[in-house]
């Protein structure tokens, strides 16, 4: 374990995601945060759109009632330990249905947001006007998604998860790579400019692109410097879903924060813990 300022996971799951074992709590990662360093973790459920959740035949009835139904286990892993529990989500959207599955009177639910603007290929159902075998295609897509999170306004601290990344695409490279700097630029100047937190995410150590002599992805890392130089602020996330992702996770994110150069003050407020409202 490192010594760094760096003790927040603020992307973690639990068993209201549908991709998560049933077995995984809030307080299931307790036992592994002191190795890990962690002494703050952000609970952040896939909200889903109510005909989604019927479709995979999930048994409750509204897409927000089954996630604040959480909070309970969320206080008593509070109170069952050192590590301090916040409550977030992570929100998908999609343009056919035009509006995030959480609106801003929702979200003040919530300690803060994450919107999964790279959600893409995990719901082709819901892009199919687009070829999504194509990179160009699907960079498209990414950076657009991307934009549009930037332009939604909620009132509480709003984060991007896994952020220019294009989850399960298998041309990753090529997709990042073929981001221009302007481009990036345009991005992450709007996310700055908003106070919306980068993630610094598992998708760094994922075998999808090539990896660096530190098991760290350079092609996402080039990313993550462009939103250092437009003056972002970060959050980490290892986006696990049970103990297994989340262990070994964190002296990984943590080395690419010091690759970065990211320092204390550049970690978003929710990161250290502090939550304020607009
Ligand atoms: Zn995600
Ligand atoms: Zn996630």
């Amino acid at each position: 374990m490192t010594t760094t300022p760096f003790f927040s996971d603020l992307h973690v799951h639990t068993n209201r995601s549908l991709c998560a074992p049933r077995e995984t709590e809030p307080a299931t990662y307790i036992p592994y945060c002191k190795d890990e360093g962690i002494s703050l973790i952000g609970i952040s459920d896939h909200v889903y759109p109510t005909d989604m959740i019927h479709a995979y035949g999930y048994p409750e009835e509204t897409r927000l009632s089954r996630l604040l139904s959480l909070r309970p286990a969320i206080e008593e892993a509070n109170k069952a330990s050192d590590v301090r529990f916040i409550f977030g989500c992570e929100i998908d959207y999609f343009p056919s249905v035009g509006a995030p599955y959480i609106s801003p009177e929702e979200s003040l639910h919530f300690d803060y947001v994450l919107f999964a603007s790279s959600h893409i290929l995990n719901y082709p159902h819901m892009y199919t006007e687009y070829d999504l075998n194509s990179p160009d295609v699907l960079r498209k897509l990414t950076v657009d998604r991307f934009i549009a999170a930037c332009q939604l306004d909620y009132p509480v601290p709003m984060g991007i998860c896994h952020p220019l990344y294009p989850i399960c695409s298998p041309y990753q490279a090529e997709i990042i790579d073929g981001m221009s700097d302007s481009c990036l630029k345009e991005c992450f100047s709007m996310a700055a400019e908003k106070g919306i937190s980068i993630e610094i995410h598992a998708c760094l150590y994922r075998k999808d692109t090539p990896l660096n002599e530190y098991g760290l992805s350079d092609h996402y890392l080039r990313i993550l410097s462009m939103a250092k130089s437009c003056g972002c602020k970060f959050h980490f996330g290892s986006d696990a879903h049970a103990p297994g992702a989340f262990v070994g996770s964190h002296d990984r994110l943590r080395k690419a924060a010091e690759l970065l150069g990211i320092m204390e003050d550049d970690l978003w407020d929710v990161a250290k813990g502090i939550l304020k409202r607009s």
